[in-house]
């Protein structure tokens, strides 16, 4: 059974090309395995974490892309479902056109899990469980949450990825209250500033982390993109510097620096809120390190790094 199991979206992402047109300028598109969680998921295969992927694709290509690709790169996908009439869900992205942020997502199977694909005894096998609040979005929503629930009751340690997506939600305060819902069972919280303001009000990553430790977050931890990180678990508290490093296209960044973290708890007692802020300053490091990497290649899943190379791209500097 892997230590830590990933619960989430598995997404087929359509990249138009040629870069920094709009959407509907685009001559076409080419499709890259990705969605946070099964990103999150790879990112610790590729650190050498004994890791599962629970969610749901359709029975389409682009399903099998997804399972074939999560399997390639050593992931369990024993608990990866197949749902017979909807397909896989897929998102079109133009990066860096001329409106930012240019996507459609075309929701599909991933946010439509129900009891039955949430194998519980699975699920309270690892020792870690982590999930995003972009499978809080859609059908499955009350599933997820209790198979949560049940897995942290069972001892399971939650880690959550206070992902922010507007388009998935009806309007921002569906948004807020719908994340924040998925806060109640979780140890260990990952957001950003822009989803710490959602959140709590603010983007003062002190002040912010603080309101959600009083909501019962153990460890929470806010990415500042080039500026590095905050952690907060209410023993120690402070600021990790970021690598310098030549960002090339920042995708993904916040999905590795995930699994850089929990791949580092996996080796503590497994209870956060007892970690020292030296053990916290080398976990927040390593995440760091994971993440710097990430930045400095195309792509999301595909840009993460192998653990030797964190290792000794860390131990340089
Ligand atoms: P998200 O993608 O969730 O918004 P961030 O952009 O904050 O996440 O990135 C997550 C982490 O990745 C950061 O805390 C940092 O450690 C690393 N990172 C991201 N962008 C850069 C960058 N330009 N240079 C160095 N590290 C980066």
């Amino acid at each position: 059974m892997p230590d830590i199991i990933s619960l989430g979206e598995a997404v087929v992402d359509l990249f138009a090309s040629p870069a920094g047109v709009a959407l509907e300028e685009a001559d076409s598109f080419s499709p890259e395995p990705g969605g946070a969680s099964a990103n999150v998921a790879v990112a610790l295969a590729r650190l050498g974490v004994d890791i599962g992927f629970v969610g749901l694709i359709g029975d389409d290509p682009f399903g099998s892309l997804l399972s074939k690709r999560l399997k390639f790169e050593g992931v369990d996908t024993g608990h990866l479902r197949v749902h017979a009439d909807i397909p896989t869900m897929i998102a079109l992205v133009a990066l860096s056109s001329p409106r930012d942020q240019d996507f459609i997502i075309y929701r599909g199977a991933a946010l439509k899990l129900s009891t039955a694909d949430l194998d519980l005894s699975y699920l309270r096998s690892a020792k870690v469980l982590v999930f995003g609040s972009v499978s809080l979005s859609g059908e499955g929503r009350e599933a997820v949450l209790d198979a949560v629930r049940r897995a942290g009751d069972s001892g399971v340690l939650v880690a959550y990825d206070a992902n922010l997506r507007p388009a998935l939600w009806p309007d921002m305060g569906a948004a807020r209250q719908g994340i924040l819902e998925g806060l109640q069972d979780v140890a260990v919280c990952k957001l950003n500033a822009v989803e710490l303001e959602l959140l709590a009000g603010t983007d003062d990553p002190a002040i912010g982390s603080r309101l959600l430790l009083e909501r019962g977050v153990k460890l929470c931890l806010v990415t500042l993109g080039s500026g590095g990180a905050y952690f907060n678990n209410g023993r120690a508290e402070g600021h990790v510097p970021a690598f310098d490093v030549e960002a090339v296209e920042t995708t993904g960044c916040g999905d590795a620096f995930l699994a850089g973290l929990i791949s580092g708890l996996l080796e503590t007692s497994l209870q956060p809120e007892t970690l020292d802020e030296a053990s916290l300053r080398r976990l927040v490091r390593f995440a760091n390190g994971t993440g710097a990497l990430t930045a400095t290649r195309k792509g999301a899943m595909a840009a993460t790094p192998k653990r030797a190379e964190v290792e000794a791209f860390i131990s340089r500097l």
